[in-house]
């Protein structure tokens, strides 16, 4: 199905797992991808693999935290493909977890704050601003996650970041409307990444993260993404300024 054919989308962290699961699905539906990430090496891996397999892909370095360097991705991909139809701020972090927020040292909560919620907010700016002067429209995707809607131990600046994210998404799709901006956030509950990579070694940990869903298993990459694309698709026209959980039901029950 090629029903967004022609249409031009930013991922950003799109050389991990939820970005280039992300940028293979908007290729198969006919969007032309530019695939950012701070991993330059594997951005352009995943681009040239969209291209092997006929779609349209460029690779882009960006640094999330710095506002020059995504106000040039954004140049670069209307450069590239004359217009930007879809931003998707997906790059982000997980807090290192290893203390109290008492005993952290306040770096770790800037480090995760500037990539998370930083990053998202020039991500929104950069592409609005495009999307504004090419004459409005367009849908802005944000990555939140559950934890902004409930805590893990030892993960305060993360909480503080997506809760941020979904708060922003809200406040930036009224502010956006005058343009036919949608904005949008994704919730994913535990998705299977090199971000939970620090659980894989442990059996009970890793067990325990399955069970935390309703069907005994965390999300695939490609189950957020699917999810993404819909949003970003005529389908969801009428979906504005929610973040939708992808979590398998994991908020939703007692355990
Ligand atoms: P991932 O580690 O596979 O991908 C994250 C990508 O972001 C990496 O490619 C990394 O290089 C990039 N990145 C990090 N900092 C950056 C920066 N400053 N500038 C540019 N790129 C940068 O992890 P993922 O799970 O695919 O994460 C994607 C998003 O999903 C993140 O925002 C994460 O918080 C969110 N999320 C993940 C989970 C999960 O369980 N994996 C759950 C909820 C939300």
């Amino acid at each position: 199905m090629r029903d967004m054919e022609g249409r031009v989308a930013i991922v950003t962290g799109g050389a991990g797992g939820i970005g280039s699961a992300t940028a293979r699905r908007f290729a198969e539906r006919g969007v032309r991808v530019v695939v950012a990430d701070r991993d330059e090496a594997g951005a352009k891996r995943i681009a040239d693999e969209i291209r092997g397999s006929g779609g349209e892909a460029e690779a882009v370095y960006v640094d999330v935290t710095d506002e020059a360097s995504v106000n040039a991705l954004v140049d670069a991909a209307v450069k590239r493909f004359g217009r930007l139809d879809i931003m998707f701020n997906n790059a982000g972090v997980f807090g290192d977890g290893a203390r109290n927020f008492l005993d952290d040292p306040a770096d770790e909560y800037f480090r995760v704050v500037s990539i998370n919620q930083h990053g998202v907010f020039y991500g929104m700016r950069a592409a609005a601003r495009a999307m504004r002067d090419a004459g409005g429209g367009g849908v802005i995707i944000n990555t939140a996650s559950i934890y902004a809607f409930i805590a893990d131990r030892h993960q305060l600046p993360y909480h503080a970041s997506k809760a941020a994210v979904v708060a922003m998404t809200k406040a930036a799709a009224l502010d956006l409307a005058r343009y036919n901006i949608r904005v949008v956030a994704v919730a994913p509950g535990m998705v299977n990444t090199g971000l939970v990579d620090n659980w894989r070694q442990d059996e009970r940990v890793w067990n325990t993260i399955q069970r935390a869903h309703m069907r005994r298993r965390m999300a695939e990459p490609d189950d957020v993404a699917r999810v993404v694309v819909f949003l970003a698709s005529d389908d969801a026209r009428f979906i504005n300024g929610h973040a939708i959980c992808v979590d398998d039901g994991a908020l939703s029950f007692k355990r």
